[in-house]
């Protein structure tokens, strides 16, 4: 452990002197949102890491409306995938020889989003700028899609140990995880979020003042996916009752979740238990939701208006239906 930590400061000492004017380039053109700190990888693994976890940062940030820190999210980005192509080719990468020329091309469109998805989010442009960012996220799935796969426990019962092959955990005997999956378990609205057993799906409740229930679904990556498929079977009652309500999900208009009203008779603190058919042919999946109050959308350090203003926002798109 140590001795791999050893490895990891001596790596990172490595990456500093070989690579200092990207360190120690500062792009300051504009002057809000703080650079975030990074470190620049020194592998095609680590790059797609950081990837992978900057779009989540995006994503977030985009959920929450915080667009002028948006910048600072893709300037990383920016600077990763300039170098993407050098990293998948040194011998070691594990990215396969004849997809280098991909995976570089992949690399250097990803940086040159840059300017389009800044300018967008600087004008606060939310449709632009979630228009550029899917773009984005094509490209970086573009470059995980070439990365060379491992496996380790969920639990990471055995530290940094990983495997080549999916199998199970030999200490609690949980099924092996993509180390590029699950990277990010944050709700992206402000509620409540879960990893299903199957480990291949996240869904995240939310619920609003006027106590509308929404499930969100995500695929293994947290990348949003249509709720279309799934269906759900729920009960709502007041926190610590007896007797649950039934509360009929839908699909809501633009699938991209599913919707109900929860009887008008339960009040906060409430508890949902859903059952979801994840159509795989399981049997469905349990989830409980416990809510003391409506969901506000995730905020970052932000005064107390930004979230009031936020959470009025909220009410608001509840009341359109939205
Ligand atoms: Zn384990
Ligand atoms: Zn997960």
């Amino acid at each position: 452990m140590d001795f791999k930590r050893g490895i990891l400061s001596l790596s990172l000492v490595i990456c500093i002197s070989v690579f200092p004017p990207v360190l120690a380039q500062q792009h300051d053109e504009h002057e809000h949102g703080a650079p975030v700190e990074f470190k620049m990888p020194t592998t095609y693994k680590a790059a797609v890491r950081e990837v992978c976890l900057r779009l989540h940062e995006i994503e977030e940030l985009m959920a929450s409306k915080k667009l002028d820190q948006v910048h600072a999210q893709a300037d990383v980005i920016r600077k990763v995938g300039d170098v993407a192509g050098q990293l998948a080719l040194k011998p070691d990468s594990g990215v396969a020889r004849n997809a280098i020329k991909e995976v570089n091309k992949a690399g250097r469109e990803l940086a040159s989003q840059f300017d389009a998805i800044d300018k967008a989010a600087d004008s606060g442009d939310a449709a632009g700028t979630r228009k550029v960012f899917e773009e984005m996220r094509r490209l970086g799935d573009v470059l995980r899609e070439h990365c060379p796969r491992d496996y380790a426990c969920p639990m990471r019962c055995e530290g940094d140990k990983t495997y080549p092959k999916p199998g199970e955990c030999p200490k609690c005997k949980m099924k092996l995880q993509d180390t590029l999956s699950h990277l990010d378990h944050s709700p992206k609205h402000g509620g409540v979020f879960f990893m299903a057993p199957d480990q291949k799906h996240h869904l995240e409740g939310t619920i609003s003042k006027k106590r509308e229930f929404r499930i969100h679904f995500y695929d293994e990556y947290t990348k949003p996916i249509s709720a279309e498929r799934f269906t759900a079977e729920a009960t709502a009652r007041s926190a610590g009752k007896d007797d649950g309500k039934p509360l009929t999900m839908r699909l809501a208009p633009d699938k991209t979740f599913l919707v109900g009203q929860v009887d008008p008779s339960i009040r906060f603190p409430l508890e949902i238990k859903v059952f979801i058919d994840f159509k795989d042919g399981e049997r469905p999946q349990v989830f409980d939701f416990d809510f003391a109050g409506a969901s506000k959308p995730p905020s970052r350090g932000e005064g107390v208006r930004e979230v009031q203003r936020d959470g009025k926002r909220t009410e608001a798109d509840a009341k359109r239906g939205h």
